[in-house]
């Protein structure tokens, strides 16, 4: 799924950048995110407007984690393309 998270990778500033996460609660592999919603986030400098979700399960996604997920599953997706 793609949800809209503040992006760390930037030094100046702050800005939301979409990640693409895996479907699945990387707990437990149940569904993830079947309610999500948009938030205003106040980081301590500025407000964004960032997707938060919630899993059946009960299993929390922290945005550090789904940022190394998304991480993830890019190199995976570039291994993909430079093999094939
Ligand atoms: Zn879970």
């Amino acid at each position: 799924m793609i949800v809209n998270i503040p992006d760390r990778s930037v030094t100046e500033g702050v800005k939301v950048s979409r990640f693409e996460i895996g479907n699945t609660c990387p707990v437990c592999g149940g569904p993830r995110g079947l309610n999500r919603w948009q938030v205003n986030h106040y980081d301590g400098k500025q407000v964004l407007l960032v997707d938060i979700w919630t899993n059946p399960c009960g299993h929390v996604d922290l945005q550090s984690s789904a940022r190394q997920e998304a991480a993830q599953i890019l190199k995976e997706q570039e291994e993909l393309a430079n093999t094939g």
